[in-house]
């Protein structure tokens, strides 16, 4: 059954009246930032219309701010009265090089561009945050807001800790979050494990034999038939090379070879990912490629050269963490919004800060209707913007009571 938006919130709005109330006023004008962002969306490391709102409003809020670090990323510091611990909480500001589909006023107007990952919620929502603190101050302890470039590519949290977003202050916890429309508006997740989502590496494979007439395949090396048999003998390393209980993906999404079909092609290129959990397997898969690569086509006389390059770790969380944050939700909103779910093979950059930092990360449920049942990277992707409320409540409780604890 759905509550209505007052019974959801009866629990936070006798717990936490002030912060309810604060979020409430704002809630309005965080919506609005969250659509100008949405047609308005940029590419990754290129945020600059984004991190110069962000930066602005902060400043109005009375935020410390810092722009530019790891290159489009922003920071904003909120010190309490009195000295305490450090909270950081992290939004991801960079939209997909694709085309926005959905039929709302606030679609794209950057052509080919789309925030069709949700980061325009994740930024407004923090935003929304920013806010609601500068109301209502801080008794204690030092709010740290990072706006982070680049998820998208893996490299926008590695190039704000090169740059020192960990330091000065230094974070005692750090908590992130992601739209999800698998789940409902007011339902949250975490994973039931001990990573909460994949390793990410990619890698080109470039398989050069010796082009030749198609009717006399005998004085070429068919570079075309020793792919297919690299590919097809690389899934093997899934199911026969390792743990059956460790998951590993490995995909080919693009193979680029040939020009007609009675040209044998010199060389061809497949382009793919990698996917895993545990570290050990993450070094193991590229090592087993390697060697069914040069293999299988040192046997049919061509070369094999795979180009792999790892991206962002599996992310891990705190479990205590975790387990908090389970109660809390149980706490506000009932038994029936909190769900444990098996990790995703997805990444997320979020994981380069969760090996420094005791982290938190969860899934926000965006889901009320057809219209925002579908999935992150879709060209229609839409979120019930209710949900921001919940993102906002949740950031905001989380921090209150980390930091008056
Ligand atoms: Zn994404
Ligand atoms: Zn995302």
């Amino acid at each position: 059954m759905q509550l209505t938006q007052s019974e959801a919130f009866k629990n936070v709005e006798s717990k936490y009246p002030d912060i309810n109330k604060a979020i409430l006023r704002n809630l309005e004008t965080v919506i609005q930032i969250r659509r100008d962002l949405r047609q308005h969306p940029e590419l990754s490391f290129e945020e600059k219309r984004t991190s110069s709102i962000v930066a602005n409003y902060l400043r109005e809020w009375g935020y410390e701010v810092q722009e530019g670090v790891g290159g489009t990323g922003v920071v904003g510091i909120l010190k309490g009265k009195n000295p305490g611990k450090v909270i950081g909480l992290r939004a991801d500001m960079d939209a997909l090089p694709m085309n926005d589909e959905i039929s709302e006023p606030y679609k794209s107007i950057n052509e080919g561009v789309a925030h069709t990952c949700g980061h325009d919620v994740h930024t407004s929502n923090l935003l929304g945050v920013a806010k609601v603190f500068s109301e209502l101050g801080l008794e204690k302890g030092t709010l740290k807001l990072i706006f982070q470039p680049a998820e998208e590519i893996g490299k926008g949290a590695k190039a704000m800790i090169d740059d020192g977003v960990l330091e000065n202050p230094k974070l005692d916890k750090l908590i992130g979050l992601h739209v999800a429309p698998n789940l409902d508006v007011g339902e949250f997740s975490l994973a039931n494990s001990k990573y909460d989502c994949a390793a990410v590496d990619i890698f080109e494979l470039v398989i050069e034999g010796k082009g030749g007439h198609a009717a006399h395949p005998h004085k070429a090396v068919d570079a075309v038939m020793i792919t297919a048999q690299v590919l097809v003998a690389m899934q093997q390393i899934v199911s026969r090379q390792v743990d059956p209980l460790k998951p590993v993906v490995l995909s080919f999404g693009q193979i680029v070879g040939g020009t007609k079909g009675n040209i044998l092609p010199s060389t061809v290129t497949v382009n793919g990912t990698v996917r895993t959990l545990d570290p050990d397997v993450r070094n193991q898969v590229p090592e087993s490629m390697e060697k069914i690569a040069n293999g299988i086509a040192e046997s049919f006389g061509a070369q094999a050269r795979l180009d792999y390059q790892r991206v962002t770790p599996s992310m891990s969380t705190n479990e205590q963490a975790k387990n908090e944050f389970g109660e809390l939700v149980t706490e506000l909103f009932g038994e029936e919004s909190m769900h444990w779910l098996t990790p995703s093979m997805g990444g997320e950059d979020f994981a380069y800060f969760s090996k420094l930092v005791p982290s938190l990360f969860f899934r926000l449920g965006s889901r009320s209707s057809d219209q925002t049942d579908y999935s992150i990277h879709h060209p229609k992707f839409d979120i019930d913007e209710q949900a921001i409320r919940y993102g906002m409540t949740l950031f905001s409780v989380l921090s209150y009571k980390f930091l008056n604890e």
